[in-house]
């Protein structure tokens, strides 16, 4: 910091106040004339970045227990006439699983 009394280097500071965790205030003496002088610093504080929480869809969910394929197969023997609960008994999943994969209200992406 350079004195602003005779622009000397030869300072010190002599007392540091962190006033709030954007301005500190440090205030500030010249070793060669004994001028006191105070100054304001003001910081821009990061605002935390929200996390992006990745979620996956469909089978690339992690606990999807059916395949892309497994979809396109369920949805190919609903239209060939079979039943939901004769379809979930093969693929071992709930019937109300398959109502949803057949009428589009789950593994949307897949088509
Ligand atoms: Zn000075």
């Amino acid at each position: 910091m350079i004195c602003r009394q005779c622009s000397s280097g030869n300072t010190r500071v002599t007392c540091t106040e962190h006033v709030t965790p954007e301005v500190t205030k440090r205030y500030c003496r010249c070793l060669d004339c004994g001028h006191k002088y105070r100054t304001v610093e003001r910081y821009e504080v990061a605002k935390p970045v929200p996390l992006q929480v990745y979620k996956p869809i469909g089978t690339r969910n992690g606990n999807s227990l059916i395949t892309d394929e497994d979809v396109l197969m369920i949805r190919h023997l609903h239209q060939k006439g079979l039943s939901n609960g004769q379809i979930a008994i093969r693929y071992g999943i709930n019937r109300s699983t398959i109502s949803r994969i057949v009428n589009y209200k789950t593994y949307t992406n897949i088509k």
